[in-house]
């Protein structure tokens, strides 16, 4: 497992943050130093209603590289990102993880070009 690599797309859950929220027209509104997910946040999170967190909100943890499916010696949920959802120009979001994003490490600007338009639940966590 690395330890230096952070998932962009994460299931909710302890050991995550919350990368961001998705916004009008489903673009994700980031939240950098986002909060760490406990227990608490969670629920209260989910008291909102709306579907699982995952399609309303983004979190970021650890890659555990090889105990993902997305996984094959590097990280394939970025090139099913770029499938699956709207690659956008522009300047790079304001993420907070991207000293650490696995995504980033492998595409560089290509991965926040798609990065705001990911849903986990769509086909990426
Ligand atoms: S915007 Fe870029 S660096 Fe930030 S989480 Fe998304 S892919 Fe990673």
């Amino acid at each position: 497992m690395s330890e230096r690599h952070t998932c962009p797309s994460s299931q909710a859950g302890p050991g995550a943050t919350l990368l961001g929220i998705l916004g009008p027209g489903g673009r994700v509104v980031y939240t950098p130093n986002g909060p760490r997910v406990t227990p608490e946040f969670q629920a209260r999170l989910a008291a909102r209603g709306g579907g699982p967190l995952e399609s309303r909100y983004r979190f970021a943890a650890p890659c555990v590289e090889s105990g993902c499916v997305f996984w094959d010696g590097a990280c394939r949920a970025v090139d099913a990102a770029h499938e699956d959802f709207v690659a956008v120009g522009g300047a790079l979001p304001e993420c907070g993880i991207r000293e650490t994003c696995r995504w980033w490490a492998q595409q560089g600007p290509a991965a926040c070009a798609v990065c705001p338009s990911v849903r986990t639940n769509g086909s990426t966590s």
